[in-house]
């Protein structure tokens, strides 16, 4: 059985009047993105309430179904057949066929036909389709019933301009709003398994997603920076190309290192970090950060350490991964592809300076008193921080 065509359904909460050509003007135009490389050349279009995907020549089915999956805003997708109009006789031979090549030879479910007409023309109303074609279906599968009510083949048969198209088949997508309905963001992406779960999650609901990571050379290595890159392409699988910032820290965190107690070392690093990616974001148009923070999860993740790192940031920041266990995080960083990639071994710049006990409950006044041990020279590191950002494409 070749699939040349795809149905794809979407949710449509929230999508009503005004959005609705928005949000399907989006999809489309994340679909295309998503099939660029399959074979066939699929062309994406839309009809009223619908959205295909389909090629004139030949695809990798497998190739597309994954491709569409990583597409947010896709409630289901469904493989189509397409049959040439050559009468209800052969109508009925190939849904035959079919049945017994999707479901096998002695296929004993229970199915309902459902047939709607784009062509009124048609010698059979859509009911006496559904009286016709089922009754074929009994005399060919002894084992099947219909239900009409709860059915395990709900089979789908349309008969359009050019063909009549036959589905039953219902592939989960991944859910969400497409990529582009809502606004950017900036993750601050780490190397770790966290911070490009945080990102999909938010990528997710509409957003367009760029990236900061802060590094920390020669402490952190060429491998480091390599992973972070990698990590970044994972995430722009699913959210579109992703701007990834570069951020030089080895100055700020050697200035931290020698002037600021050690054990508030990661909290005003932190600070520092949002504070940069907060610059990157207003000249960049994003607005707000994310973060894979999650409440209690290390020292820096207490509830009084994020009320003291977010004491610096002015926009909202977004931290998808807060009420999430970290078996939770894994499960989603495995389904998206990251995991591999994030548990590779390379030295993170957070975990070079790492105090033997980090302040679990630090205070802004405290904070504040240490940072104030930065002020000689902060500002010009951190101008120069911010004058050596390296930019890139990751697509
Ligand atoms: P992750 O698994 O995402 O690295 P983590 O559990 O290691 O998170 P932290 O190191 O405390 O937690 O970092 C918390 C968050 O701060 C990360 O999820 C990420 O958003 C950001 N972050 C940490 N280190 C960096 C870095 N080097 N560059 C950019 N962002 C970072
Ligand atoms: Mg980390």
């Amino acid at each position: 059985m070749e699939f040349k065509s795809f149905l794809i359904k979407y949710a449509e909460i929230g999508i009503k009047g005004k959005n609705r050509f928005l949000f399907e003007d989006a999809l489309v135009k994340q679909m295309r993105h998503a099939l660029r490389n399959c074979e066939g050349d699929m062309k994406v279009y839309k009809q009223p309430g619908r959205i295909y995907a389909e090629t004139e020549t030949h695809c990798d089915y497998d190739e597309v179904v994954a491709a569409l999956k990583r597409v947010f805003g896709i409630s289901a997708i469904c493989p189509v057949v397409q049959l040439e109009d050559e009468g209800f006789e052969k109508l009925g031979r190939d849904v035959t066929d079919y049945i017994r090549e999707v479901y096998g030879a002695d296929c004993d479910k229970t199915f309902k036909v459902n047939a709607r007409r784009a062509r009124k023309d048609y010698p059979k109303t859509s009911q006496e389709i559904n009286e016709d074609l089922g009754e074929i279906l009994l005399d060919a599968f002894p084992g099947m019933r219909v239900d009409v009510h709860k059915p395990d083949i709900l089979l789908n048969v349309e008969v359009r301009e050019r063909f009549i198209c036959v589905y039953s088949i219902v592939i989960p997508g991944p859910g969400g709003m497409p990529v582009g309905t809502n606004g950017k963001a900036m993750l601050l992406l780490s190397g770790g398994i966290d911070s490009p779960v945080a990102g999909y999650m938010i990528a997710k609901r509409g957003c367009k997603i760029d990236a900061t990571y802060f590094h920390a050379p020669p402490y952190t290595s060429d491998l480091a920076r390599q992973k972070v890159i990698d990590l970044a392409r994972i995430v722009s699988r699913y959210s579109g190309p992703v701007v990834l910032n570069i951020v030089n820290f080895t100055d700020i965190q050697m200035a931290i290192y020698e002037k600021c107690p050690h054990e508030e070392l990661t909290i005003i690093m932190r600070r520092y970090m949002m504070r940069i990616a907060q610059d990157l974001a207003l000249k960049n148009d994003c607005l707000g950060l994310i973060t894979g923070e999650s409440i209690g999860q290390v020292a820096s993740q207490t509830m009084q350490s994020m009320l003291v790192t977010n004491e610096v940031c002015d926009i909202p920041v977004y931290r998808p991964c807060v009420g999430l266990d970290k078996q939770e995080i894994v499960d989603i960083s495995e389904k998206i592809g990251a995991y591999e990639t994030s548990i590779l071994p390379y030295e993170d710049c957070c975990t070079i300076y790492v105090a033997k006990h980090p302040v679990t409950k630090p205070t802004l006044k405290h904070i504040k008193k240490s940072e104030a041990l930065l002020s000689d020279v902060i500002d010009d590191l951190y101008k120069q921080a911010i004058d050596t950002v390296e930019t890139m494409w990751v697509k």
